[in-house]
């Protein structure tokens, strides 16, 4: 049986390490780091990711605001309001909670955001410096497991990683830090004839779709390092996309789903709100 991937003891220490720094850098600044988080609509789930979102920053001393708007909400004022906060000293990370309710408002109110405030790093300039090498805010789901994957050493210089989902915010920013950090990377999707096949060559395969009992032990090489971002709420609890009992049996470390990858993706904002904070205001 391999052993458990957890994400809370990683997001533990960047959240201490956040909240230090803001503490030492407070008596060179003329004020604590700011967030703001927009919401569209009242969906009850993203309602709580952002409360979720207030909580942790005001634990590390980020102070944070958020703006809700009506779910009628137009293109023109919601650019307002990412303009109000592009222009608000005080703010130095803007995040618009995805999805908005009329999808068609994304793309543009994501290229809307300041790029030195995108701490989704959503916005195409900081997507052109992730697929450059050179990367500023790097969305916070892929930096999280690339910070567990560090925790806990595991190799990835020359090891081939398989990445099953390629979306813009997780399977392909992921796919880009892997292969910077010298990988062999596959990312396969839904177009993916023989899953199984590919899979079973990855010594980290990651799995990104939101699909229960995807990943069955047969698609896993034995030792393999196995990260499951997927979340599909099953009878109201939250299962990832890997047969977890056999996988288990087969890997050398597994996330679990609830506890692994999901509780870093809040720290990594906080410490992508500190950098952009760092870098507005030219501290060290
Ligand atoms: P998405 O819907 O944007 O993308 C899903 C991807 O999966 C697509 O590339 C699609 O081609 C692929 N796919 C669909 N069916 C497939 C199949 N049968 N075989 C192979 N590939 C298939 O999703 P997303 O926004 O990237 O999120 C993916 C999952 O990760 C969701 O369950 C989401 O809730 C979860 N998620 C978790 C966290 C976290 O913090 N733990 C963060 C982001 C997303």
């Amino acid at each position: 049986m391999g052993a458990l991937l957890l994400g809370k003891p990683v997001s533990d220490r960047i959240r201490a390490e956040v909240g230090a720094e803001i503490a030492r850098l407070a008596p060179h600044a003329p004020y604590p780091p700011g967030l703001a988080v927009i919401l569209v609509g009242n969906d009850p789930a993203s309602a709580i990711y952002v409360r979720n979102k207030q909580r942790a920053c005001e634990k590390v001393g980020i102070h944070s605001v958020s703006r809700l708007l009506p779910s009628d909400t137009g293109e023109l004022t919601l650019l307002a309001c990412i303009e109000e906060f592009n222009e608000d000293p005080h703010i130095h990370g803007i995040l618009v909670q995805l999805p908005l309710p009329s999808p068609e408002h994304e793309a543009t109110a994501i290229e809307s955001i300041a790029p030195l405030k995108d701490v989704d790093g959503f916005h195409p300039l900081n997507v052109a410096k992730l697929f450059e090498g050179r990367p500023y805010l790097v969305p916070s789901t892929p930096a999280g497991i690339l910070e567990l994957l560090a925790l806990h050493q595991v190799p990835i210089v020359d090891s081939r990683v398989v990445i099953i989902g390629a979306s813009n915010i997780v399977g392909k920013p992921l796919a880009l830090c892997i292969l910077h950090h010298g990988a062999v990377v596959t990312i396969c999707h839904k177009y993916t004839r023989d899953l199984a096949a590919i899979s079973r060559e990855a010594d980290i395969l990651v799995t990104a779709v939101g699909r229960q009992k995807l990943v069955t032990a047969d698609m896993v090489k034995p030792g393999a390092v196995v990260v499951d971002v997927g979340i599909t709420l099953v009878d109201g609890h939250a299962v990832g996309d890997v047969d977890f009992a056999p996988v288990a049996e087969k890997a050398s470390l597994l996330t679990p789903v609830p506890g692994g990858v999901g509780p870093l993706t809040i720290a990594l904002l906080l410490a992508n709100t500190l950098k952009a904070y760092k870098t507005i205001l030219g501290l060290a």
